[in-house]
C-alpha cells in the first residue's frame, strides 16, 4: 500500500532545555525532527497578544504544528454558575488567540459532572461549547474545540460522551489521550484489535472529521481503580504499549498528530517517532 500520509509528533509544553526561550523552543524541535507542539495554557492563557503572535510566526517558519492544551480548571458543569462562565471565557479566549499563534486545535478536559447525572452532564457540556463556538468560532481562524477523553474513571469524558461532544458540531473535534483509556479501562488496551475497535468507533461516528484532524496523546501511566494517577515514560515497563497504535497508523495511513505527556515531553516524542520510522522499515 502507498501512504501518501504524514504523521507529526512532538511534546506538550516547551522542552526545558529552551529554558522559556521561545526562539529557542522551535530550533530544538527542528534540531529533534519534530514537528508539532501543543503549548501549553495549563494555568491558563497569560501571554500577551503580542507574545502570541511571535510564537504563531516562529511555528509557520519553521512548519510546526501548534495545538494549545487549555487551562486544567475548565469545568464546564460545575455547580457554580461562575466557574462555568469563566470556563467558557477560558475557551473563548483561546479561539481568539488560535490565529495569531498558529493554533489549529484547542484541547481541553471538559470537567467533572459536578453533582449532575450523566445526561444532563452531557448537555449542559455540549450547551456550553455551541455558546463558545457561536461567540469565537468564526474568529478561531480554522481552529477546532477539541476535548480530551479523561483519565478518571467518574470524570465526564469516556469515549462514548467525547465522541457525542464532537457529533453533529463541525467545531469540535476529539483528542484521543490513549494513555487515559489505558487507565479508564484499568490496563484493557494491548493488542492491535483493542486499539482498531476504538478507532473504528471515533471513525464510524465522526467520519472524515475524525480522520482528517487526528489528535492523539501518548504516555505511559500509572493507574488505581479510580484511573490515572501519575504519567510515565514510554517504552519501559508501564502501558500502553503504543506499538500496536503505530501498526495501525502505518497499515491505514492515517495522519495524526501525537503529542507526548510522558514526564520529559521531547523523550517521549522522539521515542514514538522512532518506533514508526522502525515499523515503517521493517514493512517496506
Ligand atoms: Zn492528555
Amino acid at each position: 500500500m502507498i501512504t501518501l500520509s504524514r504523521v507529526r509528533f512532538g511534546p506538550s509544553g516547551y522542552p526545558d532545555e529552551a529554558k522559556g526561550n521561545v526562539k529557542r523552543v522551535f530550533e530544538i524541535l527542528e534540531e529533534s525532527g519534530l514537528d508539532a507542539l501543543e503549548y501549553a495554557a495549563v494555568y491558563g492563557l497569560r501571554t500577551s497578544e503580542k507574545a502570541a503572535k511571535v510564537i504563531g510566526d516562529l511555528s509557520r517558519e519553521s512548519r510546526i504544528f501548534m495545538s494549545l492544551h487549555a487551562a486544567y480548571f475548565i469545568s464546564l458543569a460545575s455547580k457554580k454558575e461562575e466557574t462555568r462562565e469563566r470556563s467558557k471565557e477560558r475557551l473563548i479566549k483561546a479561539l481568539r488567540f488560535a490565529p495569531l499563534m498558529n493554533v489549529k486545535r484547542i484541547v481541553f478536559h471538559p470537567g467533572t459532572r459536578g453533582g449532575l447525572s450523566d445526561d444532563e452532564t452531557f448537555r449542559v457540556i455540549r450547551k456550553a461549547l455551541e455558546d463558545v463556538w457561536d461567540v469565537a468560532g468564526d474568529a478561531a481562524g480554522g481552529a477546532h474545540l477539541s476535548p480530551e477523553v479523561a483519565g478518571k474513571v467518574n470524570a465526564f469524558g469516556s469515549v462514548e460522551e467525547i465522541i457525542n461532544l464532537c457529533s453533529g458540531h463541525e467545531g469540535i473535534i476529539p483528542t484521543i489521550d490513549w494513555a487515559h483509556i489505558y487507565a479508564r479501562r484499568q490496563g484493557a488496551i494491548k493488542s492491535y484489535d483493542d486499539y482498531l475497535k476504538i478507532i473504528n468507533q471515533f471513525e464510524d461516528a465522526l467520519g472524515k472529521k475524525f480522520t482528517d484532524n487526528m489528535h492523539f496523546h501518548v504516555s505511559g501511566i500509572v493507574y488505581t481503580k479510580a484511573g490515572e494517577s501519575s504519567h510515565k515514560p514510554l517504552g519501559e515497563s508501564w502501558g500502553p504499549d503504543i506499538a500496536p497504535l503505530m501498526d495501525i497508523i502505518l497499515e491505514q495511513g492515517y495522519s495524526p498528530v501525537i503529542i507526548s505527556e510522558t514526564p520529559v515531553p521531547i523523550r517521549g516524542a522522539l521515542y514514538a517517532k522512532a518506533l514508526l520510522d522502525e515499523l515503517t522499515r521493517t514493512k517496506s
